[in-house]
């Protein structure tokens, strides 16, 4: 579905981000040799971005951006006082989103995204409706519904975490409030640690701690360092400044949980996810990071049924399709498990940088560091490796 460009913001590490007039986000990265966006780096390049139209995936598949709220809800109608207006064709006036609740008895909502989208909606089930896109009730006998819109309250955005979030349509970098707090040098030290010089990125982050000790980004930035090069005491008290510096985000529980799953202090992990999701329960990957957790815990099927409903939800996160793959790894269904492996072996994941085979890798060896060692294990590790 085609939205609106109408503003940018950047996310903490420095990568800019469009926000589209549906509520969503997109990234927008300039990453040479692969996606070659150079006009997204300058002021003036976004500024003629704005206006412009840009495909939204997640719209076409209606699902809810992340931090709206509801503003009004309409109903409980039956299907006597069911609004005329609500059973014809109709739309959802821009910037808001609609989700349908049906109480009691059945309805079919149906959508014109691409592809459409006919769902049977019974009690206590529910379903979002994107702002615009023309949608249709079918109730055949007796039903009792609501609809809440739902809309973006940017006042209470204050001290949350910016991935994902939201700012102002402003495409003024200096004035984003989204923007890396520490300025270039912050995005600088991103850079270096996206581009693998951890070493770099770690001695940049020091200057501007040193400088400015209260700098989230570079807090979360050396955190990430730390782990990568295994120091994860000190990955685990930058990721607490985090939390203490943002105590309602939930990225720092997450990062500082993952650390406790490899140093395997897993009720620590656990009670990090645990306060983390209930921070922001649609944090992206949540799933993910549960379903590693039951990996390392003994609870394989219900990384299995997580990660399953997490890959149908969020079908471009390749993380939850190797955690499928781990699940019945450790399951014992080897020949599933080879076929998921190969399935997302050759796929890159653009947040990590790798392939789907090297994040598979490193799992299975961190698996093996806890002692976790599944029949079939050394042979899917040659498999991966030969890719
Ligand atoms: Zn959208």
């Amino acid at each position: 579905m085609i939205r609106r460009v109408v503003g940018f913001h950047q996310d903490e590490e420095g990568d800019w981000v469009a926000e589209l007039s549906c509520l969503h986000n997109q990234h927008v990265r300039h990453q040479p040799p692969f996606v070659e966006r150079p006009w997204v780096q300058t002021a003036s390049g976004r500024a003629a971005a704005v206006g412009g139209e840009i495909e939204c995936p997640l719209c076409d598949r209606a699902e809810l951006p992340d931090r709206l709220s509801t503003v009004h809800t309409a109903g409980p109608f039956d299907a006597d006082s069911l609004p005329p207006g609500l059973r014809r064709t109709h739309r959802i006036a821009d910037g808001t989103w609609g989700c349908l609740r049906v109480l009691d008895g059945e309805t079919v909502l149906t959508m014109e995204t691409n592809p459409p989208i006919s769902v049977s909606l019974k009690a206590g089930e529910g379903h979002p409706i994107p702002p615009g896109v023309p949608h249709t009730l079918s109730i055949d006998g007796p039903v009792s519904l609501t609809v809440d819109f739902l809309t973006r309250d940017e006042s209470h955005l204050s001290g949350s975490d910016p991935p994902n979030g939201v700012s102002s349509a402003t495409v003024s970098s200096s004035s984003a409030p989204d923007m890396p707090s520490g300025g270039d040098s912050t995005v600088r030290g991103w850079q270096l640690y996206k581009a693998g010089q951890v070493d770099g990125a770690r001695a940049t982050f020091d200057t501007i701690l040193a400088a400015t000790p209260e700098d989230y980004s570079a807090v979360l930035g050396r955190g990430r360092c730390q782990r990568h090069l295994g120091a994860y005491q000190e990955a685990i008290a930058d990721f607490t400044k985090a939390h203490e510096l943002r105590p309602r985000a939930a990225r720092p529980l997450f990062e500082r949980g993952a650390i406790s799953i490899l140093i395997e202090r897993y009720d620590e992990a656990l009670t990090d996810y645990e306060a983390a999701a209930i921070l922001e329960p649609a944090y992206p990957g949540v799933a993910s990071y549960f379903a590693e957790l039951y990996l390392y815990t003994g609870r394989a099927q219900r990384a299995l049924v997580l990660s399953e409903r997490a890959s149908r939800d969020e079908p471009t996160n390749l993380v939850h399709r190797i955690n499928i793959a781990h699940a019945r790894l450790l399951l014992g269904e080897t020949e599933r498990a080879n076929h998921a492996y190969d399935a997302i072996a050759d796929l890159h994941d653009p947040g990590k940088g790798i392939t789907g085979a090297a994040i598979a890798l490193q799992d299975l060896a961190q698996m093996r560091s806890a002692g976790i060692e599944p029949p079939g294990m050394v042979s899917i590790e040659r498999r991966l490796k030969k890719r």
